[in-house]
């Protein structure tokens, strides 16, 4: 048999930290596999995925803007179905079985850095509606948060996810986010902004609940303007990037056949792909 071969399907790809990601794994294991980057363009995603049993890649990460897509493409497993939307495609016989990892990811990147956390999140805000916060959402909601006051620029996007989750979800306008903020457990960033090349996320953390955990889900660049304020603070922090490496563990397993370990030597490694901090 041949040696396995995965791939993140993106447009464009080039940024993607994917492969550093699986490479590291795969020589930690000592898998003779490999992991490339396929930029696809929207025109050609659904052929591409039609003709995936006999491209010769056993599985595949799906990034922007290609998830719905895939959803489409693919078996969708319930999770997926949930977010509407597949991030890890695999092969069982010419079969193309999907799946999403981004709630694993968000959760257990959560429960490294902040063990306990839910115990003690009753109410969390939560900034964007897109595709990450709906993944959020779910998540925060699976384990218990009572209510999610949910912030977004435009309200329309904010108002459909909550309609879709119903009452426990609240969609407000920026201008309420700092009564927000004054009773929350726990603040997260789901939005692009503060993101390199994106505008600074703008928020005043000054009206927030002493010993709230604020966690950036952007993690180009790794210390986000938000992260650095919440320290300033005295907040406990939590990065984006152990989601980005946690959502990555369950799709490598599919692929290669081990469950792989998120650990310090691996966030040293991504971290220094990334050019040292971002
Ligand atoms: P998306 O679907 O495009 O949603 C983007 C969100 O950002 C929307 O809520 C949008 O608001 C908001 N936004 C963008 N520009 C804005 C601006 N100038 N002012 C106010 N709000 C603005 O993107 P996504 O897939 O959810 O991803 C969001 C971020 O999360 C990205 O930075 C992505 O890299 C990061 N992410 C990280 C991980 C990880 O593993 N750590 C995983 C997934 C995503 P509107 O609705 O008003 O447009």
């Amino acid at each position: 048999m041949s040696a396995p071969r995965a791939c993140v399907i993106g447009h464009p790809v080039a940024h993607s930290r994917s492969p550093a990601i699986y490479k590291y794994w795969l020589a930690e294991h000592g898998i003779a596999g490999d992991y490339v980057r396929e930029d696809v363009a929207p025109a050609n995603i659904m052929a591409f995925l039609a003709g995936f049993a006999d491209s010769g890649y056993v599985g595949a990460n799906v990034t922007v803007p290609h998830k719905e897509a895939a959803f489409a493409a693919a078996e969708a497993d319930a999770v997926s179905r949930e977010l509407g939307a597949v991030n890890t495609l695999w092969l069982e016989g010419r079969r193309l079985l999907g799946t999403n990892t981004d709630v694993h990811g968000f959760l257990a990147n959560l429960d490294e850095q902040q063990p306990g956390w839910d115990l003690r999140t009753r109410l969390a805000v939560v900034l964007g509606a897109g595709g990450a916060a709906r993944a959020i959402l779910h998540g925060l909601l699976e384990r218990g948060v009572e209510e999610i006051t949910l912030v977004n620029r435009t309200p329309a996007r904010a108002q459909a996810l909550a309609a879709h989750f119903g009452p426990h979800v609240r969609p407000v306008g920026f201008g309420e986010l700092s009564a927000a903020l004054a009773s929350a457990d726990l603040l997260v960033n789901a939005t692009s902004l503060g993101m390199q090349g994106a505008p600074p996320l703008d928020i005043n953390l000054g009206p927030s609940k002493p010993g709230a955990m604020v966690y950036d889900i952007v993690y180009v660049p790794f210390e986000t303007g938000l992260l650095k304020a919440a320290r300033a603070r005295g907040h406990p922090a939590v990065d984006g990037l152990g989601m980005l490496l946690h959502q990555a563990a369950p799709a490598f397993e599919r692929f290669f056949g081990v469950r792989p370990r998120v650990t310090p030597a691996l966030r040293r490694h991504v971290l220094a792909d990334m050019g040292g901090g971002g």
